[in-house]
């Protein structure tokens, strides 16, 4: 399922169910309605290509659960070597999300941040993994949320500690041109401090920390909290920085208040990345703020913060803003090779 074939060519039908999720979610449809599909791709996936070959045949493919008549049509075609209607227009929207930032797309070299269904995320991290590869990714740093944040599901360490045996799993399975890092998103509390054992955060390849709840605190407290995180040795990633959504279905949210010129001073001193958050509803950090940060002399991430495997491809919108502001790319980290990335995250530890 590579992003890249031809429209033309027909797959099977598991990779056809994929690419039409794929597509649907880079383009930020709704999961619910993507479900579907990745549901009835997992629901093939295990069966023998002559027990599919026979319910296409007999037309009892929804029968079985997870398929429904829409899902059954595309397996249909996909079986009879058609590319179906969906796909066939679906693959008109394939090309670069965001224009002026191909070169330095073109440069990264993995991802820092995104979650799988251990947290908020839609698909299981074994699917996040694949389609990253499937992006020529290097590597994808699994971040999924930190105990405190209950809405998203966030990990005990309990949790995360069989999360880290799951991920080791899959590297095992690999040939070691690709990597799935271990990481976190993780809370900064009110007082600054982060939401995971040290033992734990010990454990992680990588860190981001991010602020998720009381957003609309006063600058002063704002500013130390954030201040408390990225002095924090663990912290690599200042993720979304300012909290403000601009666009989307969980509405428009105002920018965080804090001293930008202490907190992006203190990023560059400890060597701290800001991260340039590609979502188009986050568009963070603001071009005021990314340019600030940029004559501060930080270094960033451009990360998707995916929620499901194809917005994995949004990196193109954050590595169009980048471009735009004039970033040096190898000030950008995830333009490094993995064990230059790996000795940076650890380097304060
Ligand atoms: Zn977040
Ligand atoms: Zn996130």
């Amino acid at each position: 399922m590579s992003p890249t074939t031809p429209s033309g060519e027909a797959r099977g039908p598991v990779a056809t169910l994929r690419r039409i999720a794929f597509l649907m979610e880079r383009q930020r449809e709704e999961t619910r309605r993507i479900e579907a599909f990745r549901n009835a791709a997992r629901t093939i996936l295990p069966l023998p290509e002559e027990e599919v070959r026979q319910r296409v045949e007999a037309g009892t493919l929804t029968e079985l659960s997870g398929i429904g008549p829409s899902t059954a049509a595309v397996i249909t075609d996909a079986a009879n070597g058609v590319v179906p209607e969906r796909l066939v227009e679906l693959e008109k929207t394939a090309g670069p999300l965001a224009t002026g930032g191909e070169e330095l797309r073109a440069r990264l070299r993995g991802d820092l941040h995104s979650h799988s269904d251990w947290s908020d995320g839609g698909s299981p991290l074994e699917e996040m993994a694949m389609t990253a590869m499937e992006l020529g990714h290097d590597y994808l740093v699994l971040t999924d949320h930190s105990p405190r944040l209950r809405v998203a599901n966030g990990l005990s360490p309990e949790r995360l500690t069989r999360q880290l045996g799951v991920v080791e799993a899959v590297n095992e399975h690999l040939d070691g041109a690709f990597t799935l890092l271990k990481g976190i998103e993780v809370d900064i509390l009110d007082d600054g401090s982060l939401d995971q054992t040290p033992e734990m955060l010990d454990r992680l390849d990588l860190r981001v920390a991010s602020v998720h709840s009381k957003l609309k605190m006063d600058a002063a407290p704002m500013t130390k909290r954030m201040l408390g995180a990225v002095r924090n040795p663990h912290t690599n990633v200042l993720g979304h920085c300012t909290g403000r959504l601009v666009t989307g279905n969980r509405g428009t949210r105002g920018q965080s208040q804090f001293d930008a010129k202490a907190v992006f001073g203190a990023c560059a001193e400890k060597g701290v990345a800001v991260e340039i958050n590609s979502r188009p509803e986050r568009r963070d950090p603001p071009t005021k703020l990314l340019e600030l940060a940029r004559d501060l002399g930080c270094l960033f991430s451009i990360d998707s913060d995916a929620h499901a495997p194809g917005q994995l491809d949004m990196l193109d919108f954050g590595a169009a803003r980048a471009t735009e502001a004039g970033i040096d790319p190898d000030r950008i980290v995830n333009t490094w090779e993995r064990d230059r990335l790996l000795e940076w995250a650890s380097a304060r530890l």
